[in-house]
């Protein structure tokens, strides 16, 4: 069989521009189905700074005469990874200061429908039988609401290539107005329940997921909470009824980037065979943050958004109750101001036992995973989640509540998956402060017994979260598309 050829729409790769998860999937992902066969080449728009570093790139093609849309052109190259990457150059929508999304201040930019109907159209371009280039895909591979159109856009064609779309997080669905739909190009029929419609507004998201041949998701449990009401965000019943056209499949981490046995932002070195180096990089979190030296008091860590999504407010509640156990709290994040706040101010009342470090620090994360005993995620939703994957792969037992890839990535520890090698972390069902202070007791319970501890680590430690595995799993996905 001829190799595959498949197109990777995204609206960011990592490391060129990266705003979230989009991003890291987008850099780790081709990569990883290269690396089995599978011929992807990346489609990404060219902002100030992805054209920056683009420079050697040649132009492969001119889209001069796209009805609602400037001129723009497409370069190709390739990036560091080696991964062969298209950017479309359209100065008129792509050249500004401020983020692929949102000006500097923070406001979404007036004409996001233009410039993602543009990107959304050149894949569908690209997957159709009039594609300027040579190169010329079996599947169009696109990614949340950015991309969401590049299926109707298919559909409306003859001969096309069918698409996937991937959801990366349901809450940002890019909804226009009605008369977005003609503006873009697309048939006044195409808006209607069946179709792009979505109370009213034309949705990007709904698009993709309506005319897209299979949809996946960053983690079997997540593809199973979106066709319910709760994390559904309005789109369970769609994505109930294609359910037989869903598959969640779990991220992958960056294994090299992430290695406690050669990562240059810890104190020491360690690995599986040998954790001794654990308590070093414990020690220099205790005194970079400012909390008192102490090897045997457990040592909590925090590396998150802080947002009602990720649960912290449950965390910062418990904290005085905490503060009555031998536990120390070392938390690293921004975001939500009075969260801020209230975790200052708590490591105001609780010197060398609570600090706070907010902002984003990439040296530090890390160090954080590494030097803390265990680590708090008690998200409410979780498509995938990464952290609870850097802190296993670092033997730091993650306290997790039950959803999204958190439920998929984290086995609770009891007995028998302790005794098995299964044990992973402490999970908690019912989002409570309750639930979450009686894990957190129940994980320093089981740090005061070293063996058991030791084995909950080396057990984290031995988990595979490679991407190989992910890729096997998106190949699958293509063949069985291709195969209809
Ligand atoms: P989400 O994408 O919802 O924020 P994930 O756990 O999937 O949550 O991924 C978060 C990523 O961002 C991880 O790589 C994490 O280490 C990183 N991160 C989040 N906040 C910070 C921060 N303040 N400093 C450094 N890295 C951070």
């Amino acid at each position: 069989m001829a190799m595959m050829k498949v197109l990777f729409a995204t609206s960011e790769v990592a490391p060129l521009i990266k705003t979230g998860g989009l991003a890291d999937v987008s850099g780790a992902l081709p990569a990883a189905l290269r690396a089995i066969g599978v011929d992807v080449r990346v489609l990404l728009p060219g902002y100030t700074v992805v054209m920056a570093q683009c420079q050697s790139y040649e132009v492969v093609a001119t889209f001069a005469t796209l009805v609602g849309f400037p001129t723009a052109r497409l370069l190709s190259g390739k990036m560091a990874n080696g991964v062969p990457l298209f950017v479309l150059d359209c100065p008129a929508l792509y050249q500004r200061d401020g983020g692929p999304y949102q000006d500097a201040r923070g406001n979404d930019w007036p004409d996001n429908a233009k410039r993602f109907g543009l990107l959304s159209k050149v894949a569908a371009i690209l997957g159709g039988r009039a594609t300027p280039l040579a190169w010329h895909p079996n599947l169009v591979h696109c990614n949340d609401w950015q991309t969401g159109l590049a299926p109707a856009y298919l559909h409306y064609k003859r001969s096309a290539v069918p698409s996937i779309i991937t959801l990366h997080n349901l809450a940002f669905q890019g909804n226009f107005p009605p008369a977005t739909v003609r503006a873009l190009g697309l048939p006044a029929s195409s808006f209607g329940v069946a179709g792009l419609e979505f109370h009213g507004f034309m949705s990007f998201l709904k698009a993709g997921m309506f005319y897209a041949d299979h949809i996946t998701t960053v983690s079997p449990n997540y593809a199973k909470e979106i066709q319910q009401d709760e994390l559904g965000f309005g789109m369970q019943g769609l994505l109930a009824d294609r359910s037989h056209e869903l598959t969640g499949i779990l991220n992958g981490i960056d294994v090299v980037e992430w290695n406690a046995a050669s990562d240059s932002h810890l104190a020491k070195h360690y690995d599986s065979a040998d954790l001794s180096g654990k308590a070093i990089n414990k020690q220099a979190v205790q005194k970079s943050m400012g909390l008192a030296v102490a090897p045997d008091v457990p040592l909590l860590g925090v590396v998150s958004r802080f947002t009602h999504q990720k649960g912290l407010d449950l965390l910062l509640e418990i904290a005085p109750r905490l503060m009555e156990l031998p536990v120390q709290l070392a938390m690293l994040g921004s975001g939500d101001a009075a969260m801020q706040q209230a975790a200052r101010d708590l490591a105001e009342r609780y010197p060398g036992k609570i600090a706070v470090m907010i902002g984003f620090s990439e040296a530090l994360s890390h160090q954080i995973e590494a030097g803390a005993d265990m680590f708090i995620m008690p998200s409410r939703f979780e498509p995938c989640g990464l952290n609870q994957m850097y802190s296993q792969r670092y033997g730091t037992p993650p306290i997790v509540h039950a959803t999204g890839g958190l439920s998929d990535s984290v086995v609770d520890c009891n007995p028998e998956s302790l005794k098995d090698g299964s044990a992973s972390g402490f999970v908690f069902s019912g989002m409570t402060a309750n639930n979450l202070f009686n894990t957190i007791l129940r994980a320093v319970n089981l740090y005061r017994e070293p063996k058991d501890w030791l084995t909950l680590c080396k057990n984290c430690m031995a988990k595979d979260f490679s991407w190989e595995a992910s890729a096997k799993a998106y190949l699958a996905v293509y063949r069985k598309v291709l195969l209809r």
